[in-house]
């Protein structure tokens, strides 16, 4: 679909930072405007669908991105003089230091015209001069490498006047359809949300059908929520939103998009999004250092490979093994490993012929403990974990701890009481392995849980408290969990 002569646009750009109080902003400027979302073509290709039968095409709304295409098109209005002031980044729409009401002459009758004018009471600040809906807007012009008047910054004032035009000509005649938007009747309102979204293209079951056939489809999905990483975006071409399926209009910046699987909306209608990322297995390439959640979400799995790999590895045939999780294995071995599950991922062999000491194993799984961003027991609630543990009284403390647990993320709570589990069957066969829950806590307490604050490590105290945690963990696991 070609680009819209009108297809740029300053929705965001026009709001802060107007000339003088006695220059006119529409109100409706500092409203949230639009954004963009993913392209029209890549939502409405069917090659990109698996499940034809239940997937019901979306219906792309054309109303916006027919009034970009109407929005007035820029009219550069010269200066035949040269004005020695001009700015080095202005061209000849530069006037120098001319009266508002010159500036007003100049414009007269012309929709889109513009002229840049130096300020006469402020020389050295400069004034756009736009014509729309028969009047004259100014706005106060920035420049620092980029021409701005609010948010969105511009390569060429060209763009940044096209981009403003089409903001004001879609706010003129569809204020009240956009604040509606993403509003209203969900049923009417998300067409394409719940079909197009959960099949999105780069979906983890997108690929693990190619991969493991059709049958893989029929396996439990782990619905573990996923919040999207939204970030201001600039799409290429017309996009359109994946919620309300409104056109994106503007030029740069024109919505958001999740940095994770590529969903793309308007900025009002992110907040309407739920928790429903489901990440494009490429962005969640390697194994240790990412998201738990991200990385359970590509790969489909209850919980993380590793966790599961290391832990059925070591139940195999290293339970007995004396100071297990507390002798360090080789650095080199265990990097060789990490290096391997990165590449190979279920693939990668933890033999007993490939790795001969346990403690290879062992140390794998703790360095991926320790290189999770977020640790199993996450940042924001490590604090109401150490206080539960402060409770003297053993059955308030649990409650305290068994409720903090309620709060993690789904799949952080599946994989803590996982691993749990498995610490409990270690330290019941101390007798063999000489670890107990208490040696195995004061292994596990620093990986499973970190202040959140790095230049304010745990104090002493809390130290002792991080170590009872995991300890009353390991030992309560049924009950707690
Ligand atoms: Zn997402
Ligand atoms: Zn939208």
């Amino acid at each position: 679909m070609a680009r819209g002569p009108g297809a740029r646009a300053a929705q965001s750009t026009l709001r802060g930072s107007r000339a003088t109080a006695s220059e006119r902003v529409p109100p409706s400027l500092t409203s949230a405007s639009g954004t963009a979302a993913s392209s029209n073509s890549s939502l409405s290709g069917s090659s990109i669908f698996f499940d034809m039968e239940e997937y019901q095409p979306p219906v792309w709304k054309s109303y916006l991105y027919q009034l970009q295409q109407e929005a007035p098109r820029p009219n550069r209005i010269t200066c035949a003089q040269k004005t020695a002031s001009r700015p080095k980044h202005y061209g000849r729409e530069f006037h120098g230091i001319i009266s508002r009401e010159r500036a007003d002459e100049l414009l007269e009758g012309a929709e889109g015209a513009y002229l840049i004018r130096e300020s006469q009471r402020q020389p050295g600040t400069y004034t756009l001069a736009l014509r729309f809906a028969q009047q004259t807007l100014n706005y106060r012009l920035f420049y620092d490498g980029k021409h701005f008047v609010g948010e969105k910054r511009f390569d060429s004032i060209h763009d940044l006047v096209t981009d403003a035009l089409i903001t004001l000509h879609i706010e003129a005649k569809a204020m009240q359809y956009i604040s509606q938007m993403s509003r209203g009747d969900p049923q009417n309102q998300r067409p394409g949300h719940p079909t197009l979204h959960n099949k999105h293209p780069n979906s983890c079951t997108e690929n693990h059908r190619q991969v493991h056939g059709p049958c893989a489809l029929k396996e439990r999905r782990w619905r573990y929520e996923k919040a999207h990483s939204f970030k201001t975006h600039t799409f290429r071409g017309p996009h359109w939103c994946e919620y309300c399926a409104n056109f994106m209009w503007g030029v740069i910046a024109q919505g958001l998009r999740c940095s994770d699987c590529g969903l793309s909306v308007h900025t009002p209608c992110s907040s309407m999004i739920p928790f429903d990322c489901q990440p494009d297995l490429c962005r969640a390439k390697r194994l240790f250092g990412c998201d738990l959640t991200t990385l359970v979400k590509a790969h489909n799995t209850q919980r993380p490979l590793v966790v599961d790999m290391c832990i059925s590895e070591i139940e195999r045939r290293g339970l007995m093994a004396e100071g297990l999780y507390r002798v360090p294995g080789s650095t080199e071995h265990i990097e060789e490993l990490k290096l391997a599950f990165d590449r190979d991922r279920e693939k990668a062999v933890l033999s007993e012929e490939v790795y001969p000491d346990i403690n290879v194993i062992a140390g794998a799984l703790k360095l991926y403990l320790r290189e999770l961003p977020i640790p199993l027991i996450t940042y924001s609630l490590c604090c109401s974990f150490i206080q539960a543990a402060r409770i003297v009284s053993p059955e308030p403390q649990l409650e305290a701890i068994h409720e903090a647990l309620l709060l993690l993320p789904a799949a952080h709570y599946e994989t803590l009481r996982y691993l749990m589990a498995h610490l409990k069957r270690v330290a019941s066969l101390e007798k063999h392995n000489l670890m107990s829950s208490e040696s195995l806590a004061v292994t596990f307490g620093p990986m499973l849980m970190r202040p959140p604050d790095q230049n304010s490590p745990l104090s002493l105290d809390d130290m002792r408290y991080q170590k009872l945690v995991v300890q009353l963990l390991i030992l309560h696991e049924d009950i707690l969990f």
